[in-house]
């Protein structure tokens, strides 16, 4: 199991680890590591391990094993792996994972605008999309969205976290927005992420990384609205 060190810090962009295996396909397991496994809709990290001497192996993503606890560092070109036990620094593309950072948190005060249950979505560092099941599409327009996106990123809500237990979160099943990603349970405590004073903004499980305030997103534009059946639409947001 991986010490996941943007649990309890998201800007830690570098840590030093040691190398506890790599399998032959190239990817490198780590004691601890300050990238982030692939979940929730929101890639895995880029960027390098550096080993002793100088040398260095680029990692083009990071996902989880089979038993959701280990990261895999996948190794953008395998011969360059480290040893194993050797001691390392394992150093994360910051301008690609920050910015992953903003749109993530971003999607969250889009799921606080529209206040529908969500059905999927994904993050990215140029663009974010949710999708959500709308009774009355009428009701929800681009323009207006991206006023009130604009209007809580300049607002700078604070963005912080709190733990409950899995108990707790089921005897309050509508803290859960999104029905197409589970939320994290099963290790008896739940992050919750938590936006505005008391979660005035959003309150919701994630275990993704996101930015201490609101107004570090910057400012953003919704782009497209599609529709994808009777009642599904695709919201789509970008840096502006
Ligand atoms: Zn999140």
């Amino acid at each position: 199991m991986t010490e996941l060190l943007y649990r309890s810090d998201a800007y830690a962009r570098d840590c030093t680890a040691r190398v506890l295996a790599v399998n032959d396909a190239g990817s490198i397991v780590l004691d601890r590591t300050v990238f982030y496994g692939s979940a929730g809709g929101q890639p895995g990290d880029r960027g390098t391990i550096e080993i002793a001497a100088g040398s260095v192996c680029p990692i083009a993503t990071t996902v989880y094993d089979s038993d959701k606890a280990t990261i895999l560092h996948i190794a953008a070109d395998k011969s360059a792996s480290p040893p194993v036990g050797q001691t390392v620094r394992a150093v994360l593309d910051w301008d690609a994972r920050f910015k992953l950072m903003r749109m993530h948190t971003c999607l969250h005060l889009l799921c606080a605008l529209v206040k529908f249950p969500v059905t999927g979505g994904q993050v990215g560092a140029e663009e974010g999309r949710l999708d959500f099941d709308i009774e009355d599409a009428s009701t929800v327009d681009r323009e207006t969205l991206t006023v009130g996106l604009n209007a809580l990123i300049a607002a700078n809500h604070p963005v912080t976290e709190r733990w409950i237990s899995d108990a707790e979160l089921e005897a309050n099943p509508g803290l859960v927005r999104t029905m197409a990603v589970k939320p994290p349970i099963g290790s008896g405590k739940v992050r919750l992420v938590v936006i505005g004073e008391n979660g005035v903004v959003d309150l919701q499980p994630c275990g993704g990384t996101h930015v201490r305030a609101t107004g570090e997103i910057g400012p953003v534009v919704v782009t497209k609205m599609e529709k994808k059946g009777k009642l599904n639409r695709r919201i789509r947001v970008a840096f502006a």
